[in-house]
């Protein structure tokens, strides 16, 4: 008898064991039994030949319609012309110098034939297609194939290893098959009417009927939710058994004096984040927390409270920014702020006062060494960065706090080597301005806690948008040139995006994976500028602002725009995250439908965050019935950065949608899928929570234990270390 870690040799031969390896990679009986079928085809039950297109790979069920041979004129050969039927269209089938198989394909006969769509004058066929007849509905009882049942499994095909090949070694594999261990605890199993392992194996391959086939894809659905969120549930508890220095708040010192120099008062969402996070720093263990919230509403605040506190308490915070840009934008927020608070050990700094210091990748060896040494001796408190903060030569007296803005631009391993800098496992706080649908969430950040600030501070403006076809429309264009114009006689201020930096650059978009890199027509910041400036921006302070030029060029930009001095800024996606300037009021972004949903939503989020309404027109040359444009008309129909977060990711692939750090995992996700899935999530989430509160080191369920360190094994290279 056969377990599921019996190599597939034993089962089916040297031979076939070979092509399944190579096929479709099985080589025990259990990664065989993984491999799932399509969908399935009903004995009896002809495929619909109208809908197949050409160029698909298809097994298609049929009945045998007309079959002839001739001989080729003027060469030599044969060839067989066989037409099935579905009882309405038809499909010819082709076959070269093969005449002997009109012996066996009879007219009456049904039969699974599989191949690719082509197209012969004018007529769909499939030239030289694998096939295998079998009984039809009638007569299943007398069958004398393999397949016995009346639901045929479709596996994904590959030339070598057609459908029902793959079927053939799955009743040899299923009727050698020995009980299997089933790691689901049985209660659990209970509670969803979900069969055993191997029943559940059994039904999705060789189902007596159609429910049983998709209560046993729900089940094998569940399994993998369950196991993922158990991993994750597990991880959270051994993160919660580190240790790490406890930073309560202290009253009298920076924190204080932050709170009462704010402008504002803080929002009913900032103020429960802020207590979730102060109970987290108070505690003897690290703090793993993500805190998602929509544009604008108003995270550095948070995250710089949370900074403060642990400074009053005698550590250093670190702030990982992804951009030069928003760094420098950090440094100054904080400083203004803070004040002389932010001098510490200078003239005039405060009794309480700290230092804060900046580290990027292109700031001068001189001011490079002297943001070294205050990070070293601790005088620093605050050291801000952008990934030169990852550098080997970095260090702190006291890391206490590390807190990552705008998260989805840092992988764990940038995380990771941020950690390795404190002496004990520093808190974590991890901030994203793309709220991602919940159980998207869970299952990618399911080991850390998550905040969620949805609203925004009260005064806000809504932004509108507008989709701008700049071909069909000119004049469209023209009015969006002079809104700018009118802005800036209001006093307020624009920022141009425009998808390059030069003519001869690769483009800044997400998107580029859908376009290619073709950029020819695209717009570009060089040479959109100074046709403005003498153009239809005439008159108005224009300046550029990319990603290619100095730090001291970038902050002297950047300040002079904050500071009004500037009235258009033009510039490329470097400004897509965090930068936050009120006054500016209208964006136009060229080319805008080479950027994703979620990145046109941050962009057009650095727009309206002052009292004034904000504008954002979203300019493209895409025709009106282009995917392209449907994607923009999204992004103006909708300010909920939720929805169009799930819209982002419904047009992503599966892998994309559980981000590249997920490698470790995803080849045990065959059936899942984060977004439709959402139930399933939830309630694996929940049974997985009250396994491991029950019985948390799984004394109880070795099998599960088992499953568990194997899933384990495969993610720990890249693992889920969102910690
Ligand atoms: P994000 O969450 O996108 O990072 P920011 O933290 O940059 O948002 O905040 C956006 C703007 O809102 C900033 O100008 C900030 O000073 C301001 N802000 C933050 N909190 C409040 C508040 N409670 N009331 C008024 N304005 C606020
Ligand atoms: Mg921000």
């Amino acid at each position: 008898m056969a377990t599921l870690d019996t190599k597939l040799v034993d089962v089916v031969g040297d031979r076939t064991a070979k092509v399944l390896a190579t096929g479709i990679g099985a080589k025990t009986v259990g990664d065989l039994l993984r491999h799932y079928p399509r969908r399935y085809v009903v004995r009896g039950e002809l495929t619909d030949i109208s809908t197949l297109k050409a160029d698909d790979e298809v097994t298609i069920l049929a009945e045998i319609f007309s079959a002839s041979t001739r001989t080729l004129q003027g060469r030599k050969g044969t060839i067989l012309e066989v037409v099935v039927t579905d009882g309405s269209s038809k499909l010819s089938l082709t076959f070269f110098n093969q005449a002997w198989r009109e012996r066996e394909l009879k007219v009456g006969r049904q039969g699974l034939f599989a191949g690719k769509v082509g197209v012969f004058k004018g007529k769909r066929q499939l030239a030289h297609p694998d096939y295998e007849l079998i009984a039809d509905g009638g007569d299943v009882d007398s069958a004398v194939d393999d397949f016995a049942g009346k639901y045929l499994p479709v596996y994904p095909a590959t030339a070598k290893l057609p459908s029902w090949k793959v079927a053939q070694c799955m009743t040899l594999a299923i009727d050698a098959l020995d009980e299997v261990p089933d790691f689901l605890p049985e209660s659990i199993r209970l509670e969803h009417g979900y069969t055993s392992l191997k029943d559940a194996l059994i039904a999705l391959h060789q189902p007596f009927d159609i429910d049983a086939a998709e209560k046993a894809r729900e089940r094998l659905t569940f399994d993998e939710a369950f196991l993922l969120q158990l991993l994750l549930v597990v991880r959270r508890q051994e993160l919660r058994k580190l240790k790490a220095t406890a930073r309560p708040v202290r009253s009298g010192g920076l924190l204080d004096a932050f709170d009462k120099s704010l402008p504002f008062e803080l929002t009913g969402g900032q103020r429960s984040v802020v207590s979730e996070i102060e109970n987290d720093l108070s505690a003897s263990h690290p703090m793993h927390r993500l805190l998602q919230g929509e544009v604008g509403s108003g995270k550095t605040v948070v995250a710089i409270r949370a900074a403060l506190a642990v400074v009053d308490s005698g550590g250093q915070a670190a702030l990982l920014a992804p951009t030069e840009v928003l760094a420098q934008q950090h440094l100054r927020t904080l400083e203004k702020l803070l004040g002389p608070l932010a001098h510490g050990g200078m003239l005039g700094g405060g009794e309480h006062a700290t230092q804060i210091t900046l580290i990027t990748g292109s700031q001068s060896a001189a001011s490079r060494n002297e943001s070294l040494a205050l990070a070293a001796s601790g005088d620093a408190g605050i050291v801000i960065g952008t990934h030169a903060l990852l550098g080997e030569s970095v260090a702190f007296k006291d890391l206490g706090l590390i807190i990552v803005d705008e998260q989805h631009r840092f992988g764990v391993e940038q995380r990771d080597a941020l950690k390795s800098k404190a002496e004990f496992p520093p808190h974590l706080l991890v901030m994203t301005a793309t709220p991602i649908p919940r159980t998207v969430a869970m299952t990618v950040f399911g080991d850390l806690d998550i905040s969620t600030l949805r609203e925004l501070p009260l005064g806000r403006q809504p932004i509108t948008t507008h989709v701008v076809p700049s071909l069909e429309k000119p004049a469209f264009m023209e009015r969006a040139w002079s809104r700018i114009k009118e802005e800036v006689a209001l006093g307020h201020q624009a920022y141009v995006v425009a998808p390059r930096i030069s003519a001869s650059a690769p483009t800044d978009s997400d998107m580029d994976f859908l376009f290619g890199t073709t950029t020819s027509e695209l717009a570009s910041v060089e040479e959109l500028a100074p046709t403005l400036h003498s153009g239809p921006l005439k008159g108005l302070r224009v300046a550029i602002l990319h990603g290619q030029l100095g730090s001291e060029e970038k902050d002297a930009t950047m300040r002079s725009f904050t500071m009004g001095e500037i009235d258009v800024l033009v510039t490329t996606t470097v400004i897509e995250v965090g930068v936050d300037v009120p006054n500016a009021t209208i964006m136009v972004i060229m080319d805008a439908d080479r950027f994703g949903v979620s990145q046109l939503h941050q962009l057009r989020g650095r727009v309206g965050r002052g009292t004034s309404p904000g504008l954002c027109l979203l300019v493209t040359n895409a025709p009106p019935d282009a995917l392209a444009r449907q994607r923009l008309d999204a992004v103006g129909a909708t300010l909920d950065g939720f929805e169009l977060s799930r819209i982002d990711l419904e047009q992503r692939r599966e892998g994309d949608v559980l981000g590249a750090n997920q490698s470790g995992t995803r080849s045990h996700l065959r059936l899942l899928r984060v977004l439709r899935d959402e139930g399933l999530i939830d309630l694996a989430r929940t049974n997985a929570q009250r396994i491991i509160d029950a019985d948390p080191t799984l004394a109880a369920a070795p099998e599960l234990a088992k499953a568990l360190a194997l899933l384990q094994a495969d993610a720990a290279a890249e693992y889920i270390d969102k910690g």
